[in-house]
């Protein structure tokens, strides 16, 4: 049974799937769970069912593919993720084969159904890669242009670095967790503009970032630059990231060299790895560069993608409120140009890194990614449902982050990332 998944969008699954379910069998994203008792190990998602691809694999419906049969049993996809693109796309289309609503061979059999499948609701999803290296970008040029109009002035809002290079810097990955992790605000230091001195103390300003970020699959050597054209071959695929950031500290700490303790107290991504191949159907060009970049930055194929971002508060126990809705597509520099870049001087990259976007805002009210640009630096504060303000992200505030792909009548999307921001440690030396 050969299955073309990426043209046969009317594919169905015997597994049932939600009309606005994100994980259709188009999608077959890679992610790590545990079920209560049970060790770490690779899971794929249709619906609202966990897929244990270990299992899958002990039974033999994976063979043939050349992997190794244990190749799923561990707790991070860094294995998997280092057979490369290729050996990805071979088991997708075995995975979409097993579960096409016409084979019978596992939709027949309970007994294989129940070493296999599970309930999402009853399995704990866990980081999905060990990540080596982090990479942040500034790659939206809304938002470069709205904190440099913020921070210095409208004229002078983009450095005249900013349309010539990929702006970045190198975040810390020990504080990239996953989705339903609670982050304590963080203590730092923050110094009013009519103040002499600093303060010690919590943050005031805790701010989401609405960022994605790709996961780099290979291993390349000192001096061996990845070429703009063949980017993505080195790209597994993405997840939603929720930058966390610090305004307050941000701001004192980051001359001259940028960010520090202001972007590295909490980093939440989604549990699920969304591959490119399954964000083929949506790939679209960029906006226009100009000027016109140098050779290595340019390319003629489109790498940019459709996917429609959300973001929402959710109040200690109220409901959810939309503050946000952005996209990917908005990206001025893509995700090939980012790698290209990231490895022009030599530098050597590792199965697991990842390399988030930047925080992603778009031309039009309501479509900025970020709580500074939002509530313009405290002075449009967002009117919440219960009467109450925000400026930035309160004590016991949920922030959820949604990412989505829709074209006629197929839909694939990143599912959530959930964080919760705990009122801060008090500081005891
Ligand atoms: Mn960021």
């Amino acid at each position: 049974m050969e299955v073309v998944m990426e043209v046969v969008e009317q594919l169905k699954s015997w597994i049932e799937v939600g009309k606005e379910s994100d994980f259709p069998i188009q999608n077959i994203p890679f992610g790590i769970f545990k079920t209560p008792g049970g060790s770490a190990r690779a899971a794929t998602r249709i619906g609202d069912t966990v897929i244990d691809l270990n299992a899958l694999a002990q039974q033999g419906f994976l063979d043939g593919l050349d992997i190794d049969h244990g190749i799923f049993r561990y707790e991070t996809l860094n294995p998997f993720m280092a057979l490369g693109r290729p050996v990805c796309r071979k088991v997708r289309q075995r995975i979409a084969e097993i579960f096409e609503a016409g084979n019978p061979i596992l939709r027949d059999d309970a007994e294989w159904q129940a070493d296999i499948l599970y309930p999402l609701h009853s399995v704990q999803m866990l980081m999905p890669v060990h990540v080596g290296d982090y990479t942040d970008f500034y790659s939206s040029i809304e938002h470069a242009t709205n904190v440099g109009i913020m921070f210095r002035d409208a004229a002078n809002a983009l450095f005249p670095n900013w349309k010539h290079l990929p702006v970045g810097y190198h975040g810390r990955s020990s504080s990239i967790v996953v989705s339903g992790t609670d982050i304590y605000r963080p203590n730092g230091q923050t110094k009013s503009d009519t103040s002499e001195t600093p303060d010690f103390g919590p943050s005031k300003q805790v701010d989401f970032e609405l960022e994605m970020a790709f996961i780099t699959c290979t291993a390349t050597g000192l001096g061996q630059p990845v070429p703009v054209e063949t980017a993505e071959d080195h790209i597994f695929g993405m997840v939603i990231f929720n930058d966390l950031s610090a305004r307050d500290i941000q701001k004192w700490e980051y001359v001259p060299l940028g960010p520090f303790l202001a972007k590295n107290f909490g980093s939440v991504i989604s549990p699920w790895v969304v591959t490119l191949d399954a964000m083929e159907p949506f790939r679209i060009a960029g906006p226009q560069q100009d000027p016109v970049v140098l050779p290595y930055l340019r390319s003629d194929k489109p790498h940019n993608f459709d996917v429609q971002l959300e973001v929402f508060i959710r109040p200690e126990n109220q409901q959810e409120q939309l503050v946000c809705r952005s996209n990917y597509r908005y990206m001025y520099w893509n995700l090939a140009q980012q790698l290209a870049h990231q490895t022009v001087n030599g530098c050597n990259i590792n199965v697991g890194d990842m390399y988030a976007s930047g925080t992603i805002s778009g031309p039009n009210p309501g479509t900025q990614g970020s709580m500074l640009e939002i509530a313009w630096k405290g002075t449009r504060p967002v009117r919440m449902a219960d009467g109450s303000e925000r400026k930035f992200i309160n004590d016991l505030d949920t922030v959820i982050m949604r990412g989505y792909c829709v074209k006629e009548n197929l839909r694939i999307g990143f599912g959530e990332v959930v964080t919760k921001i705990l009122p801060a440690i008090p500081y005891q030396s």
